[in-house]
């Protein structure tokens, strides 16, 4: 499903040597609270920026303005903005699982990647009780973790991203995910409006959830439990060798493209239809995991060229198993 919200056009008129780009930055300017934002460096907002640097698949056109806040105040007030303009939203984590289609991202792409606090509110009496501010990576929430010795999300070894993006796609691999660890998730609608979700009103669930596409989500409290440190970081040495040995490296990728459908693993009715290998352009089965359609670094290759190969993927797969694949993978832009 596209995350791009309200997809009108900014009726912002555009001048005739300016970008679309920079027209939108100049209407989003015009709003005085945005305006200080900016100027007091709490607000960037970059126009025409190429989405390709901002995803691991290292694919996709620009994204009209690209807007990275450094306060919730700023957040708010640039949600204010778009929200009075109907100027188009969606939002982004570390895109470690997001393809971007070639024309790019009409409106504002909001990255929250500068909000990181992570605090443990009251060690004394709840020692794994966290709070942590959705831009935080997964790999400095783990650390923080192997530091407090903490156990619970043992299961982020070598998975990336941003807590945000985790959250919403209730990341995880066979130690866990983050439904386990969850008790309340804090995100900001479209409109502004703060909405606050105990675990149940969040609908994790295999590689998704309920957290609706027109807020932002902005935080989240975890639970988790005290354990010995080696324990912990048994585990997740013990996952980052088996993903070594499967994984293929030297490539650009989002890691598994598809999920795996129920009682089987997407990666074996890929092989087993003989498809390793496959390529359209730069984009290719990879031979070491048929699950992860990756590209090759330096190479030519386009959003276009990797979805063909998506579909000559289903396709395969359909025919051969009669399974139909569902992408794990987000697809945006236009
Ligand atoms: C090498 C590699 C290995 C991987 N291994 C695993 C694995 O083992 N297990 C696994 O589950 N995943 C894995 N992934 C996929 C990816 O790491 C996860 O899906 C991750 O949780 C995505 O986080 P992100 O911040 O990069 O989100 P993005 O890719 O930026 O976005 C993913 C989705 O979340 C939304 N989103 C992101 N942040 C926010 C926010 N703050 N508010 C609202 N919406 C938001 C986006 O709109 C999009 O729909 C792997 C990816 C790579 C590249």
């Amino acid at each position: 499903m596209d995350p791009v919200i309200a997809p009108r056009r900014p009726t912002r008129p555009q001048t005739s040597n300016e970008t679309r780009g920079q027209a939108l930055r100049r209407a989003l300017l015009e709003d005085r609270q945005v305006h200080d934002f900016v100027e007091a460096g709490a607000l960037e907002l970059s126009p025409d920026e190429s989405m390709a640097r901002h995803t691991t698949l290292r694919l996709g056109g620009p994204a009209d303005v690209w807007a990275r806040p450094r306060s919730l105040e700023a957040l708010s007030a640039l949600l204010r903005r778009t929200h009075a303009a109907n100027i188009p939203v969606c939002f982004v984590g570390a895109g470690t699982n997001l393809l971007v289609r070639d024309g790019g991202i009409r409106g504002v792409v909001v990255n929250i990647g500068k909000l990181t606090a992570v605090s443990r509110p009251a060690p004394e009496h709840e020692p794994g009780h966290l709070e942590v501010e959705a831009g935080v990576s997964t790999g400095r929430l783990l650390r923080h973790s192997l530091d407090w010795s903490l156990g619970g999300i043992e299961f982020l070894g070598g998975v990336p991203g941003s807590v945000g993006g985790g959250l919403v796609m209730n990341a995880g691999t066979y130690l866990g995910e983050f439904t386990d660890v969850v008790t309340e998730v804090r995100s900001i609608r479209v409109n502004g409006e703060l909405m606050v979700r105990d675990h149940d009103a969040c609908g994790f669930r295999y590689r998704a959830s309920d957290l609706p596409r027109d807020e932002v989500v902005i935080g989240t409290t975890l639970q988790l439990t005290p354990r010995p440190l080696a324990e912990i970081e048994a585990d997740v040495q013990g996952l980052r060798k088996r993903r070594k040995e499967r994984e293929p490296t030297g490539v650009a990728n989002s890691g598994s493209t598809f999920k795996n459908p129920p009682g089987d693993y997407a990666g074996r009715l890929i092989e087993v239809a003989g498809l390793k290998g496959t390529r359209v352009g730069g984009a290719f089965v990879s031979p070491k995991h048929a699950n992860w359609l990756v590209v090759e670094r330096g190479a030519p290759c386009s959003a276009a060229q990797l979805l063909t190969l998506v579909e000559q993927v289903r396709g395969a797969v359909y025919r051969h198993h009669g399974v139909e694949l569902e992408l794990e993978l987000k697809v945006i832009g236009e």
